[in-house]
């Protein structure tokens, strides 16, 4: 026994020699991937309205609350906010003046609940959450999805407000689709969250790209590209381009990344490499393309990147609601 304590004394005090030793660089490196571990809970989320959100969300896992009520709150702030002109009935229209939204959520259990091109709803995240806890589907669509939210007691709204209406009839003089990086005309609240239980969820809703074609689906709505829920690793979520997300199955690599030990940064740089790499093979300019990862793990490590710079996003944990620049591939 006496041997087995002394053994362990002496590993600690070789680890400790070799982190003291350790090149500056190698430290500096260590500490980028390998964020502070912080206690339960935690939620993070995409872009600066994250802060707003996580708000919300932490009241709900400051009192031991369930993180997908988190997660759900937490949104739901952003699809209610009528200036928002990404996410919500605020959203920007498609190409022939509808605003169509997406959202989906997961938790702790695999359940998982998503719409799509869906019209009218001011809340669209919980007509997904209806369709994972009220039907023997994970996926509504278009009008099918409407009807669904409709029977559920959602009130019917205004399809398209009329600021993002005279927006549209101008865009409409040029016509000219093209989704730009960083340029407002995307953004999605996508949010995830270990409560003080250790359980995870996520949630993402947007009104996608602006002037999409019509019936157009993002990687918001679609479970394992723009969000991903695994209970025994972690979660993550993304925002930016959705059919480059969907393109690599996005949410769900990062978090397999992370089973496969990866810390959350380094998993969300891995993605983001595969999406410079594939994007490249496709002879597409990188300039053009904006995505971003945020994930979580079970020790509490969070970590996010993105293609290029201008991605930020809001962590909530015993430290405080931050605001963080992401780190990004094109230096
Ligand atoms: N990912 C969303 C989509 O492609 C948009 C965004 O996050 O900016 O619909």
């Amino acid at each position: 026994m006496a041997n087995r304590r002394n053994f362990i004394k002496t590993s600690a005090l070789a680890a400790a020699a070799v982190v003291t030793q350790m090149p500056k660089v190698m430290a500096e490196e260590n500490k980028r991937i390998n964020k502070p571990l912080t206690v339960k809970p935690i939620v993070i989320s995409t872009w600066k309205f994250g802060i707003e959100a996580n708000e919300e969300a932490w009241k709900i896992l400051a009192n031991s609350g369930r993180a997908l009520d988190a997660v759900e709150t937490g949104v739901k702030i952003i699809e209610g906010n009528m200036k928002e002109r990404s996410v919500g009935l605020g959203g920007r229209p498609d190409r022939d003046g509808h605003v169509t939204l997406d959202a989906c959520i997961m938790d702790e259990y695999a359940n998982i609940g998503s719409v799509a091109c869906l019209e009218h709803i001011k809340h669209p995240v919980s007509v997904a959450r209806a369709v994972m806890e009220k039907t023997p589907h994970v996926m509504l669509v278009g009008d099918g999805a409407l009807q669904f939210a409709l029977s559920q007691g959602f009130i019917k709204e205004k399809g398209v407000i009329e600021e993002t209406q005279k927006e549209w009839k101008e865009w409409l003089k040029t016509s000219n689709y093209k989704p730009q990086a960083n340029i407002e005309n995307h953004d999605t609240i996508g949010m995830i969250a270990m409560d003080a239980n250790g359980n995870f969820s996520g949630a993402c809703t947007t009104s996608g790209l602006g002037y999409k074609m019509h019936g157009r689906v993002g990687d918001s709505p679609i479970i394992g590209a723009g969000l991903f829920v695994d209970n025994e690793v972690g979660a993550a979520t993304a925002t930016g381009h959705g059919e480059e997300v969907i393109r690599i199955a996005g949410c769900h690599t990062v978090v397999e990344l992370m089973r496969q030990g990866k810390s959350p940064q380094q998993a969300c740089e891995e993605a983001v490499a595969r999406i410079v790499r594939i994007t490249k093979g496709r002879g597409k300019n990188l300039k053009d393309i904006q995505v971003g990862f945020i994930a979580i793990n079970q020790n509490g490590q969070y970590g996010a990147y993105c293609v290029q710079s201008g991605f930020n996003y809001a962590v909530h944990n015993d430290a405080g609601n931050n605001l963080i620049d992401s780190d990004f591939f094109m230096k």
